[in-house]
C-alpha cells in the first residue's frame, strides 16, 4: 500500500463547454470515495466566477485544490516573463501575476490553495519566492528533479513530482487505458517513496479534439476565442468510465490522498549527497533547456538566465524521507 495523490488540471477559460468537463471529474472522484487533487487557474477561477458557476465551485468543496498560475498559456506565460530578468526583478513580477491568480482562486473557493501547479511546461525558481509570500506551501509537476521521484524542498519550498501519467487518448479507448492504468499501476509498485504523484488529464481535453491553448501557439495572441472541436458524447462517456475504473482500482490497492494531508504525513529532510547533487544539476538544466520548446512559448527564448538563476540555489536543495 502506497501513498498517492492524482491530479488533474482546469485551466481551460475560453469555451464554456469546458466548465461543464470541469463539472463532472470532481463529481466522479466524489461518487467514487476518492479525493483528488485538482489545479485550477486564475484566469478559470475568474471566469467560473463571471458565469455564475457556482455548482462546479461547490463540487470542488471536497477535494484538494492548487493554483495552476494565473493564467496559463495566456503571454507572458511564467518562463516568458522570467527568461530575461535578474532574481529581483523577476520575483517582484511573478509575484504580482500570481497575487491576482490567488486572489481570483480564493474568491471563488473562499479558501486559499494548498498548492501550485507549473502551466504547461513553463517554470522558473523565482516561483518559490513568490510561494512562499502567498503562505503556499508545495509546488507539483516540479522541473526540479532528483534520482527516483523523490519529494525535495528547494529555497525553502517542496517540490512535488509527478512520477506517472495516463494520457486522455489513452482513456478514450478500453484497450489503451486498460494497459496504461496496467502500466502505471505495476510502477507504483516499484517506485520506493512515501509519497507518488499521478497525472491524470485535463477535464477540457477528455471532452475536446485537441487543447484549448492552441490558438495561443507559438506567443500569439487570438484577438477573437477560437474553439476547438467538441469529441463525441460517446467517446467522452467512455473516457470517464475508463477513469472511473482506474480510481476504484487504484483507491482499492492504495491510500489516495490530497496534498494538504500528504504534507502532513512525516516528513524529514537531509542534504543531498554529491551523487544527487549532480543528478539534481544535470536533469534540472535539461527540464528547463526542453521547456522552453513548449509550444505556447515564443519561438527562440533561451533557458539559460532561467537555468543559472536555478542552478544558484542548489545549496537550498534538500531530500525528503520518512524516518
Ligand atoms: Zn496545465
Amino acid at each position: 500500500m502506497k501513498t498517492i495523490s492524482l491530479f488533474m488540471d482546469v485551466e481551460d477559460p475560453i469555451n464554456p463547454m469546458a466548465d461543464d468537463a470541469a463539472l463532472d471529474f470532481p463529481v466522479l472522484f466524489s461518487e467514487v470515495g476518492v479525493t483528488g487533487c485538482f489545479c485550477l487557474t486564475g484566469e478559470k477561477c475568474r471566469k467560473l466566477a463571471e458565469r455564475n458557476r457556482c455548482d462546479v465551485a461547490l463540487a470542488y468543496s471536497g477535494h484538494s485544490l492548487g493554483l495552476h498560475t494565473n493564467a496559463h498559456s495566456f503571454h507572458p506565460s511564467t518562463m516568458e516573463l522570467l527568461a530575461d530578468v535578474q532574481w529581483d526583478e523577476g520575483c517582484d513580477a511573478i509575484y504580482e501575476v500570481e497575487t491576482r491568480g490567488f486572489e481570483a482562486f480564493v474568491n471563488l473557493f473562499e479558501r486559499a490553495p494548498e498548492f501550485w501547479g507549473g502551466g504547461g511546461n513553463t517554470w522558473s525558481p523565482e516561483v518559490t519566492d513568490a510561494l512562499k509570500r502567498l503562505n503556499i506551501p508545495a509546488y507539483v509537476y516540479a522541473l526540479t528533479q532528483l534520482p527516483n521521484h523523490a519529494v525535495h524542498k528547494f529555497n525553502g519550498v517542496i517540490a512535488l513530482p509527478q512520477a506517472l501519467s495516463i494520457s486522455e487518448s489513452e482513456w478514450a479507448h478500453a484497450e489503451l487505458s486498460e494497459r496504461a492504468q496496467n502500466r502505471v499501476l505495476d510502477a507504483i509498485k516499484e517506485i520506493d517513496q512515501p509519497w507518488i504523484g499521478v497525472f491524470v488529464g485535463h477535464p477540457t481535453r477528455f471532452r475536446h479534439a485537441d487543447w484549448w491553448d492552441v490558438p495561443y501557439y507559438g506567443g500569439r495572441t487570438p484577438t477573437l476565442p477560437e474553439y476547438t472541436e467538441l469529441l463525441p458524447v460517446t467517446t467522452y462517456e467512455q473516457s470517464k468510465l475508463n477513469l472511473r475504473t482506474f480510481l476504484g482500482r487504484i483507491m482499492k490497492e492504495h491510500h489516495v490522498v490530497g496534498i494538504e494531508e500528504a504534507l502532513a504525513l512525516t516528513w524529514s529532510y537531509r542534504q543531498p549527497s554529491d551523487e544527487e547533487i549532480v543528478y539534481f544539476q544535470q536533469i534540472t538544466s535539461a527540464n528547463l533547456r526542453a521547456a522552453v520548446n513548449w509550444p505556447v512559448h515564443y519561438p527562440g527564448m533561451s533557458a539559460e538566465l532561467i537555468v543559472n538563476k536555478t542552478m544558484a540555489l542548489t545549496d537550498t536543495l534538500q531530500v525528503g524521507f520518512q524516518p
